[in-house]
């Protein structure tokens, strides 16, 4: 596999708001991309000064152009892959040589799916689906990784599907069994046989407990 391709990765942000939970995603997608020797774009942002002081990200890395402006002519369009969890072919390591970028749909998670993808899909970008089962945009940015820089395919990839999440008390870390969150998506399985996610995220689900899991998803 052509490991030195370098490809970038851009998010057009979708959602009128930028959630706290959607800063940890955009964060933790830009820092895996830098770290890996890909490019990080997150576009369509309506005022990307602030968001640059919201996010702490290099300014290079925030668009106020939609990726209809950034990719104008259906040639560009072509080598541009909108991973979309309704296209009809299941990403794979060859695509790293078809693509230059791959794009992800700025938008939470919803269940079910709301299909808000479509409006991504209907500028004309060729689609490429990481199986059936949603993820959050930054799974998505971390599995297509995984294919597209290391080679592997998606059925090689370990994951964990909807994780009950069990969050620590704030005093000492300590875990109580009875406090855990069920998130319905499906996460690649790290290291320590955990769901990975943003870093700051178990945190954030902590203090959102209050508000009720239904108001996040
Ligand atoms: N519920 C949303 C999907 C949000 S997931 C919807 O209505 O479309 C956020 C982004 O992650 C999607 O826009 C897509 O780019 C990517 N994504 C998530 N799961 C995927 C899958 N199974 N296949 C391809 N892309 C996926």
């Amino acid at each position: 596999m052509d490991s030195s391709h370098n490809h970038t990765f851009i998010v057009e942000h979708l959602d009128p708001e930028l959630e706290e939970w959607q800063s940890l995603e955009y964060r933790s997608i830009y820092q895996e991309c830098n770290s890996t020797g890909a490019q990080f774009i997150l576009s369509g942002l309506a005022d990307p000064s602030t968001v640059q002081k919201q996010l702490d990200l290099p300014s290079s890395s925030l668009q106020q152009k939609g990726v209809e402006t950034i990719y104008a002519t259906p040639e560009a369009r072509a080598r541009v892959c909108l991973l979309d969890p309704k296209a009809e072919k299941d990403i794979s390591p060859e695509d790293a040589g078809v693509f230059d970028a791959f794009l992800f749909g700025g938008i939470l998670g919803d269940e079910p799916p709301r299909d808000r993808t479509a409006e991504l899909r209907n500028k004309g970008f060729p689609g490429r689906r990481l199986g059936p089962e949603q993820m959050t945009t930054d799974t998505a940015a971390r599995v297509t990784r995984i294919v597209v820089q290391q080679g592997k395919r998606l059925d090689e990839i370990a994951y964990v599907d909807r994780p009950d999440i069990e969050l620590p008390n704030g005093e000492g870390g300590a875990v109580n069994p009875n406090e855990s969150v069920s998130m319905p998506f499906k996460y690649v399985k790290g290291a320590d046989g955990k769901a990975v996610m943003p870093e700051g995220m178990i945190e954030l689900l902590v203090r959102d407990m209050d508000k009720g899991i239904d108001d996040l998803l």
